[in-house]
């Protein structure tokens, strides 16, 4: 496989190597590297890619789930352009940034006030940042293999976690263990940060009577809970927290919201966002481009045209029923490969038994995961080197065929690799 992949894509591996030059990795993004090396994208239709060799892709990575629209909705293209028409950069209060606050305020509902950044990395930091002056404490709890940004990965692989926070790790899905450390220190506690579904290390998704635990310890003590939805807010039509019933003091957003544009938020309790408040709050937040015309622009049309709560709930149960499906033919086949996720977004894993947090994945041999990644690119299907799965609106039944028969495709040829 891998000799056919290096074969068939010169054009992507010189990109590789000319730019390598320039930028260490030759991007800027190190979720996109894989060796030998990645492809490059030339061009994108619908929930189509094209690399720079001509190969044709079906696009089940969807931008890490911000993609949600596919790379050329007419509504977003149509936004975007008029935003252009009435000029870039205005430097000022501008109509549209009301207008998505609104709309993202109404959608969710435990967001009474808002505030835009550039991404979910900075909605984070913001957050945090709040919690620590609201409460005036210092430590921050959050989840091993949980991932809130480049600055703010607790993973496997962490990310370097140079920010001066005094974090506290502790294992997902675990009451007892976070039962224990409040206890212990919860009157030192300003916050918890936690994904209600862990993205970036697997699709494991929160059980519910461990977000219900964290809702409860943290009103107990007095510390926050910040849910950091910047991944999840499209697997529900108002969230993944207001489905679980949990209402967060503070909420973080990003991905698709800014309609495919570079975009993150935080918000949430009136009293807590009031901090921001140039008129009487002690806290300033700025930057040059978080209520940039363009961004603005392509959220509200996205929002109002194309991802509606309607649409959202649409979206998630075609995830779902794929997942199911996947997991019925897997269990039929008898091998150990498993989706794991929530409505539109799911992870491959070739594990069996439970998954409840990283830690269970920690025996799989990465070695299948890799099999299964240059398969399916051999396929025609672009999914993410970790088994990351995603849809997106355009992607049609036919897509979403190929892939199923990709897989099938796998059991039969890999079946005696697959551990049973
Ligand atoms: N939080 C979560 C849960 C995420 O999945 C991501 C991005 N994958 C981020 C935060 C960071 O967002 P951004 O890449 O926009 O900085």
């Amino acid at each position: 496989l891998l000799d056919t992949f290096t074969a068939s894509n010169p054009a992507s591996r010189e990109c590789f190597d000319t730019h390598a030059r320039f930028l260490p990795g030759a991007n800027s993004r190190s979720v996109l590297f894989y060796a030998p090396f990645p492809l490059t994208m030339a061009r994108g239709e619908g929930a189509v890619l094209w690399d720079v060799d001509g190969h044709r892709y079906d696009d089940f990575i969807a931008e890490y789930t911000a993609g949600v629209y596919g790379h050329s909705a007419p509504e977003i293209r149509q936004a975007v352009m008029e935003a252009m028409e009435g000029g870039i950069n205005l430097t000022g209060h501008n109509l549209r940034e009301g207008r998505l606050a609104q709309l993202i305020c109404e959608r969710f509902p435990q967001v009474e006030r808002v505030r835009f950044t550039n991404s979910g990395t900075e909605a984070n930091l913001m957050a945090i940042t709040a919690a620590l002056r609201f409460t005036g404490r210092k430590r921050i709890v959050v989840f091993s293999g949980g991932y809130h940004g480049g600055v703010l990965g607790f993973g496997a692989q962490p990310s370097p976690t140079t920010v001066p926070f005094d974090f506290l790790v502790l294992p997902y899905n675990d009451a007892q263990s976070l039962g224990a450390a409040f206890a212990r220190e919860g009157s030192e506690i300003a916050a918890v940060l936690v994904e209600p579904m862990l993205g970036a290390s697997g699709c494991i998704p929160a059980l519910p009577g461990f977000l219900q635990a964290l809702r409860t310890e943290t009103e107990k003590a007095g510390a926050l809970l910040i849910v950091d939805e910047v991944m999840t807010s499209r697997l529900a039509p108002h969230g993944l927290a207001a489905l679980h019933g949990i209402r967060p003091d503070l909420t973080t957003l990003g991905k698709y919201i800014g309609g495919g544009m570079p975009f993150g938020a935080f918000g949430g309790r009136q009293d807590i966002m009031a901090l921001f408040d140039p008129r009487s709050g002690p806290l300033a937040h700025s930057g040059t481009f978080n209520n940039n015309v363009v961004t603005m622009a392509a959220g509200h049309a996205g929002l109002t045209r194309l991802f509606t709560p309607e649409a959202a709930g649409a979206l998630a149960a075609r995830g779902t029923a794929l997942r199911e499906r996947l997991n019925a033919r897997c269990a039929q086949a008898g091998v150990a490969l498993q989706f794991t996720g929530v409505g539109s977004v799911m992870n491959a894993h070739f594990a069996d038994g439970e998954i409840l947090r990283p830690e269970d994945l920690e025996a799989v041999d990465a070695r299948l995961r890799r099999l299964f990644f240059f398969h399916l690119l051999a396929r025609g299907i672009y999914a993410s080197p970790r088994g990351f799965i995603v849809l997106s609106l355009p992607l049609d039944d036919e897509a979403i065929a190929r892939m199923e028969d990709a897989v099938e495709d796998f059991l039969a040829v890999h079946a005696r690799l697959l551990p049973p």
